[in-house]
């Protein structure tokens, strides 16, 4: 959720205010940032260049609008010194990152690369399109406490996921943990993440110091962390948690970040920490609110500030679940379906 807007202190800025739609801005040699307007309360995704000596490679893609599209032929035109794109990076699945690739790599006729699990997750929720909501999902969320109006709302946005993702190609190239990977005139080192996206690949280069965080650290909003009717049981808030504790133990902490959204920072291992706390923070307000049997649906005053609304009823619920099930898993929460099928969690 966006919820959690803490500004860091110790968070720096180097570069004042991101590039104008259709432009560039070099961030390192090579390197170059641009954005691409997103129709959404997060109005915008920071997309990454990087050039060699024979082409370009293009690091996440945008959605897919007309708006995009024709961003993009704009930049082709202005600032790709007669070279080619030669790759697509994405870093994850999620419609803001992936939505142009398959129109990209047609365009250029080049490869996409991915990880193994962000490509196959994409191509299966892609294929709900225009599909029903199933039973698996009404049951999911009416065990969260959902009521007809809310369900109503999940029943509308089902399928919706590919809305906004071009056709993607029908091979990709895998992208894994640890990989050294040529892109641009450096050599790149994939991290993977998880607990955002199942495989969240970021990609580090050690000479410049510089790591593309994807969504995987973000300077100041929190990453959606949330529990989908797919994967019922699924425990994504320890998986992140990890993945934070990772990244602080394999980035310097003087790494410069690029992230997805937001400018780029120097303080990695600052707000990595305070991702951790603030996490562990919410997991102790959800521990003391539940000493009375909560639905799902009832923890979210005490979790979020601003107001629920159709618009992230889907994401609130995934999220307040994500602290559940971890609180459960450490054994600290217990559930009881009640005779409605409605889960109730009361601290352990
Ligand atoms: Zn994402």
């Amino acid at each position: 959720m966006n919820t959690y807007t803490k500004l860091s202190h110790e968070l720096t800025y180097p570069i004042e205010g991101p590039p104008e739609h259709g432009e560039l801005i070099s961030v390192a040699p090579g390197v170059y940032w641009l954005r691409m307007p997103l129709p959404i309360g997060l109005n915008h995704i920071n997309l990454w260049l990087l050039e060699g000596d024979d082409g370009w490679t293009i690091v996440d893609t945008g959605i897919a609008t007309d708006e995009t599209r024709g961003l993009w032929e704009q930049l082709f035109g202005k600032y790709l010194n007669n070279k080619p794109v030669t790759k697509i990076v994405v870093t994850h699945m999620h419609p803001d990152h992936v939505g142009l690739a398959g129109w990209l790599t047609s365009r250029w006729d080049v490869n996409l690369w991915m990880s193994r699990t962000e490509y196959l997750m994409c191509r299966n929720l892609v294929a709900d399109n225009d599909k029903e909501a199933p039973e698996e999902g009404l049951r999911f969320y009416k065990a969260a406490g959902f009521d007809e109006d809310s369900l109503n709302v999940y029943r509308k946005r089902f399928g919706m996921f590919g809305a906004r993702i071009a056709p993607l190609p029908n091979a990709f190239h895998r992208l894994m943990d640890g990989q050294k990977i040529r892109l641009g005139q450096y050599e790149w080192t994939v991290v993977v993440g998880n607990g955002h996206s199942p495989e969240h690949a970021c990609l580090y280069n050690p000479k410049l110091n510089l790591l593309i965080a994807g969504d995987q650290i973000l300077p100041r909003i929190s990453s959606n962390v949330s529990v989908r009717p797919t994967e019922p049981d699924d425990n994504p808030l320890a998986d992140w948690l990890n993945s934070c504790r990772m990244l602080i133990r394999k980035l310097p902490p003087d790494v410069f970040v690029l992230p997805s959204h937001g400018l780029p920072f120097y303080g990695a291992h600052e707000r990595l920490k305070e991702l951790i706390e603030q996490h562990e923070g919410d997991l102790e307000k959800l521990y003391v609110f539940c000493a009375e049997p909560k639905r799902a649906v009832d923890t979210f005053s005490a979790l979020f500030k601003g107001d629920i609304n159709e618009g992230n009823l889907i994401i609130a619920v995934g999220e307040s679940l994500a602290h559940l099930h971890y609180l459960q898993a450490e054994g600290r929460m217990v559930v009881e379906t009640n005779v409605n099928g409605v889960n109730m969690y009361r601290s352990a």
